[in-house]
């Protein structure tokens, strides 16, 4: 998160907005819990367990839908034989540009 979402001021790294007092502490558990699930991806991978990064890639995106997660789960869903999902994934983030 970059910004407050409520009022567009910059993020500070606080879980309360300096400016308008936001709780933004759910959007920042779920940012973690996005990595989280972006890095056991990441390991899976290394390990051969596609299954696993499948499931995590998965769970980071549901959770944080940015190109990069985008990226991650067609190039899951390639290595698990799931084509339609990989080129349905890889065209929506030619079509967002
Ligand atoms: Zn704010």
């Amino acid at each position: 998160m970059e910004r407050c979402p409520a009022c567009n001021a910059k993020y500070i790294g606080k879980r309360v907005c300096h400016r308008c007092k936001t709780d933004l502490g759910i959007l920042i558990d779920i940012e973690e819990k996005a990595e989280f699930h972006r890095e056991k991806a990441l390991f899976a991978f290394v390990s051969n367990d596609f299954e696993q990064m499948f499931f995590h890639a998965r769970r980071s995106c549901s959770l944080r839908r940015t190109p990069d997660a985008v990226r991650l789960l067609a190039c899951a869903a390639l290595v698990v034989n799931q084509f339609n999902l990989a080129l349905f994934l890889w065209s929506s983030l030619r079509k967002s540009r």
